[in-house]
Order: C-alpha cells, then sequence, then structure tokens
C-alpha cells in the first residue's frame, strides 16, 4: 500500500505524526487547483507538541549515540526510499501545492542530493579533531568537536514543502539532532508523507524524526516547547513573530526568510541565455520561489534586446495544471492578491507585458497570466516587496555599477544573479552584491550544490543551511584541553614565581614588539 493510501483518514495522516491529542480540531488541506480534499489533519495543541518534542529527547540520545557511520546508513536508507517512491510523493506534490509533477521530481531529487552530502560529510565537518594548543598552553593537548544539540523544531513553508525544510531537518539529523517538522497548513500531507516515510526506512529510530500539524499556533507552540533550536523557513513578519517566542527561553533561530532578488545583465551579457534564465528564475514554480529572480536591471546596451527576448518568452507561457503547463496555480490563495496589487500599480506606473494564454480558459482565478513590469518606479510595489508570483520587474540602467547599486537598495538580501561574459567583472558584481548567494550566467544553481552555504542577510534573515555552514548550524562547538606534560612552572596558579611573568613578558616583547 502506497504512503499516500495510508494517510487517507486523519489517524493514517498521523503515520508520521502525533495523533494521541488530535481528539478534537482537524483541517482540511485542499489541491489548489481543483478545491478537492487532499487530506484532513489534526490540529495539534501545546500539549501536543510538549509530548512530541518529549519524545524526540528521548530519541534524541539514541540517535546521537549511533554515532556518524550509523546516522549515515539511516539517512542513506531514508534517501533510498525516497527515491524508490519518488513518483509517489511527486503526485502528492503536484496535488496539494500545484506545481507541475516534472518541478516535483526536480525539488525530490535536490533533496536527496543534499540527504547524501550532509551523510556523508556529517563527520569530517564535526567530527572530534586536535588542533594547535599554541606557545602559552604548549603543554596541553587542545580539541575541537562539534555536538548535536538535542532536538531541533522545525518550521516551514509550502513552496517547496520537501526541499526547504528538509534543509534543515537532513543536516540537523546528519548532525546528532532528533527532530519535530511543523509543516505549512497549505501542506501538511507532504509533511505527514515525508515524517511516515521515515518511520518506514528507519524504524529503530522512528522517533528521531516526527511531525506536527496545524496553523500558526502550533509552530508558536513549537517554538515554546523546550526545543534547543528552531529553524524557521518562511516570511519576515512571521519571522519576527518565532523569534519573539524564542526569546523567551533563550532558544536561538535560524530564520530562512523571503527576498526580492536581483538579476543584473551586463554590456557584455549573453542575452539570450540571461533571458532565459530571468524567466525561469522568474515564472517557474508560479513565482513562488524564495530565490526565484524579481527584479532585472539591465544596461541600456543591453535593454532593448533583453526585454524583446523575454517578452517572446513569457507570451508563449501557460499556467495550468496539465502535464504541459508551464507553471501551476498560487498555492496560498491569498497571495494572489498581493500579486494583483503589484501589477495593478504597474499599470499605473509603468508599461506591463502580458503573456498570450486566455485567463478566461485558465482552471481558476488562483492561476494567474505570467507578466513583465517594465520601467517602473523604485518606489513601486513590484520593486520594493516581495510577490511571490509569475511577474518580472524590468529596468534600464547606465552601466553594471548602477545595476549593482539598485540590486542593493533592498532590505531583503537573499540571493541574486550576474550576467556577463568578463569572468572578473562578474564575480566582483557577484562580491559586492548584498545577498547570502550569488550565481553567475545562471540563476538559482548555488541551491542545488549541497557543499555551497545557503540563507541571507538583513531581512531575509540569518544562519546557513546546506553545506559545512549548515550542518554546524545544528551543533554546538566543544572545547576541550587535556594537560600533556606538567611543566616546572605553572602560569595559572598561586604558586609561580614572580619572575615567570616577567620572563614571559620579555618574551612577549621580542616575539611580538617589533610588529609596528
Ligand atoms: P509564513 O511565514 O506565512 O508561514 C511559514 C510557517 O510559519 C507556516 O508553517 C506557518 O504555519 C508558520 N507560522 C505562522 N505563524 C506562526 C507563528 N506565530 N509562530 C510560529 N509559526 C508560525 O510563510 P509561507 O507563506 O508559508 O512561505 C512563504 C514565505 O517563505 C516567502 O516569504 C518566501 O520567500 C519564504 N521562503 C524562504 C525560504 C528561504 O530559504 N529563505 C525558502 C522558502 C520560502
Amino acid at each position: 500500500m502506497s504512503l499516500v493510501e495510508q494517510m487517507d483518514t486523519v489517524t493514517d495522516a498521523s503515520a508520521g505524526t502525533v495523533d494521541r491529542h488530535a481528539t478534537t480540531q482537524t483541517f482540511e488541506s485542499t489541491n489548489p487547483a481543483s478545491g478537492a480534499v487532499v487530506g484532513v489533519f489534526p490540529v495539534h495543541d501545546a500539549g501536543a507538541v510538549a509530548e512530541t518534542v518529549a519524545r524526540a529527547r528521548a530519541a534524541a540520545t539514541h540517535w546521537a549515540e549511533l554515532g556518524f557511520d550509523g546516522r549515515r546508513q539511516r539517512l542513506a536508507a531514508y534517501r533510498g526510499y525516497l527515491a524508490r517512491r519518488m513518483n509517489e510523493l511527486a503526485d502528492l506534490v503536484h496535488r496539494e501545492n500545484g506545481k507541475p509533477h516534472g518541478d516535483a521530481i526536480l525539488e525530490i531529487t535536490l533533496t536527496i542530493d543534499h540527504l547524501a552530502w550532509a551523510g556523508a560529510h556529517a563527520r569530517g565537518t564535526l567530527g572530534p579533531r586536535r588542533v594547535r594548543a599554541g606557545m602559552l598552553a604548549a603543554d596541553h593537548a587542545a580539541y575541537l568537536e562539534y555536538q548535536p544539540l538535542g532536538v531541533i523544531g522545525v518550521i516551514g513553508p509550502w513552496n517547496y514543502p520537501v526541499l526547504t525544510p528538509m534543509g534543515s531537518i537532513a543536516y540537523a539529523l546528519a548532525a546528532g539532532n532528533a527532530v519535530v517538522f511543523k509543516p505549512s497548513e497549505y501542506t501538511p500531507a507532504v509533511g505527514a508523507w515525508l515524517a511516515a516515510a521515515w518511520r518506514a526506512a528507519v524504524p529503530d529510530a522512528a522517533d528521531a524524526f516526527q511531525v506536527v500539524t496545524g496553523f500558526g499556533e502550533t509552530g508558536a507552540a513549537l517554538c515554546r516547547a523546550g526545543v534547543d533550536k528552531l529553524a524557521f523557513t518562511g516570511s519576515a513578519p512571521t519571522g519576527k513573530k518565532v523569534m519573539a517566542a524564542c526569546a523567551e527561553n533563550l532558544v536561538p533561530v535560524l530564520l530562512e526568510l523571503g527576498g526580492k532578488d536581483a538579476m543584473i545583465v551586463d554590456d557584455d551579457a549573453d542575452v539570450v541565455a540571461a533571458a532565459d534564465a530571468a524567466v525561469w528564475g522568474a515564472m517557474s514554480n508560479a513565482g513562488q520561489t524564495c530565490i526565484g529572480i524579481e527584479r532585472v536591471y539591465a544596461t541600456e546596451r543591453v535593454y532593448d534586446r533583453f526585454v524583446a527576448e523575454v517578452t517572446a518568452q513569457v507570451r508563449t507561457l501557460r499556467p495550468g495544471s496539465d502535464d504541459e503547463a508551464a507553471y501551476g496555480p498560487m498555492t496560498m490563495p491569498s497571495q494572489g492578491d498581493v500579486v494583483r496589487r503589484h501589477v495593478s500599480d504597474a499599470e499605473a506606473a509603468g508599461r506591463v507585458v502580458r503573456g498570450e494564454a486566455d485567463p478566461a480558459l485558465f482552471p481558476n482565478e488562483h492561476f494567474l497570466a505570467p507578466a513583465v513590469l517594465l520601467d517602473l518606479p523604485e518606489s513601486s510595489p513590484a520593486i520594493r516587496e516581495e510577490t511571490f508570483g509569475p511577474t518580472l520587474a524590468i529596468t534600464k540602467v547606465k552601466d553594471a555599477e548602477e545595476a549593482l547599486e539598485r540590486a542593493n537598495a533592498t532590505s531583503y538580501g537573499l540571493a541574486g544573479a550576474v550576467f556577463s561574459r568578463s569572468r572578473s567583472r562578474a564575480m566582483d558584481l557577484a562580491r559586492r552584491m548584498r545577498s547570502g548567494m550569488t550565481s553567475v550566467n545562471s540563476v538559482l544553481t548555488f541551491a542545488s550544490i549541497p557543499a555551497l552555504p545557503f540563507g541571507g542577510v538583513g531581512e531575509s534573515g540569518f544562519g546557513r543551511i546546506h553545506g559545512e555552514d549548515g550542518l554546524k548550524e545544528f551543533t554546538r562547538a566543544k572545547a576541550i584541553t587535556r594537560r600533556r606534560v606538567a611543566l616546572p612552572v605553572n602560569l595559572m596558579s598561586f604558586s609561580r614565581p614572580a619572575s615567570a611573568t616577567d620572563a614571559l613578558a620579555r618574551v612577549m616583547g621580542m616575539i611580538h614588539g617589533r610588529h609596528r
């Protein structure tokens, strides 16, 4: 029986979730393309969340004791399970989030790659090592290791319901922590499926990864349930609430928030490639991508050609729920209102080029036509606020310096892209872009390279998932010294002679005093 079949009832939907307390309230998740019910899930209250965290804490000890090899084997079993059932999971993602099946396959593939990397690199990144003790402690051996924190609470969004939470979950598990995950109320079935898959693939550490379902209150309860760290991915306003709730108990937070990512198209760019990448970066997943391209600054030398290429491509895009559709519906209906507001403001302030597909033929109002927004003032909502829809604002600038200045003039700072044929020029612009990630001559690529850290600056949050930084994010550094030999003089003892510190001062003067 497939996991989806097992999840047909509230009780079974809790295969990877708590069900003991789910006696009263439930909620439905629906298919945004058809309105059909995908599943019914418990609204876990504070008591249920606390019980789940307690079970996770009990499991955390065993999970940590399995060591790097034991965890690596089990993470491999999990990714094997996901790989074998990839189509089943992709179908569920398609039904609950709305994105095309092929996009869901891509998302799951990236997730499996991250699981493999995290499992394979945990020991090398976090395992015990000896470091140099230095001259002042030459009689000591010095050791460093990164220990698990215990239980990590993970709160996720709906736009990439597999990849985004797994960016925290996989790395937290590989580092030796247990995880309690609260998926978005728009994608609880995917979250429950991921936890049920864990129980099936890793039965001897089933409670190391559990799911609780519900709305914001369930997420807030998780912040206050005694977790050792809270990894949040979602919007900046909610991130602030999460941080405030966690501050009550000094629970550290990792915040992966929204963005307003820009692409710079320089004089010497491959304009066709830049246009292709911009359209994919802006419109795929209906623009509901935290690292999606929302703004382009193209130099006056390439602007006309770039706009012509982009608009030609965008005209051919059609949203829908069928296999040929370029992208699906807005997953969260209220986001459609934000997109419509930004586009109607753009109609008043600049120019809007829409796709040629007839909106009257779209399955319902949650499917939005692609729109290119030209020549908007920098004060426009579509330039300043996260749109999170199938739109792309293109602005003409004098040169790449002006492009960079405008790209950086945002409170967000998640990612971005630079198109230029000059490697040194592109790398220089990439370095000076105020963002956590920048791709040169492509878009979004950094998310598919597990060794690279992922995270933002400013209102895009702080902390890093993925890569070595992502593993360390879920640990505490532990320092140990061991006295190897007893020297005749111990500087940190009341028995030291006065001459010892005089000699020390002379030696330090000789070594460091010559530097001016
Ligand atoms: P959201 O902030 O509305 O919700 C995110 C999660 O927080 C949901 O699970 C929700 O139930 C929960 N939540 C709501 N109120 C809460 C509270 N008071 N306490 C605790 N939890 C609470 O975000 P969303 O609409 O689900 O996701 C879209 C946003 O996520 C966009 O801004 C997007 O850019 C961002 N995002 C960022 C990244 C990244 O890696 N930086 C990745 C994906 C999405």
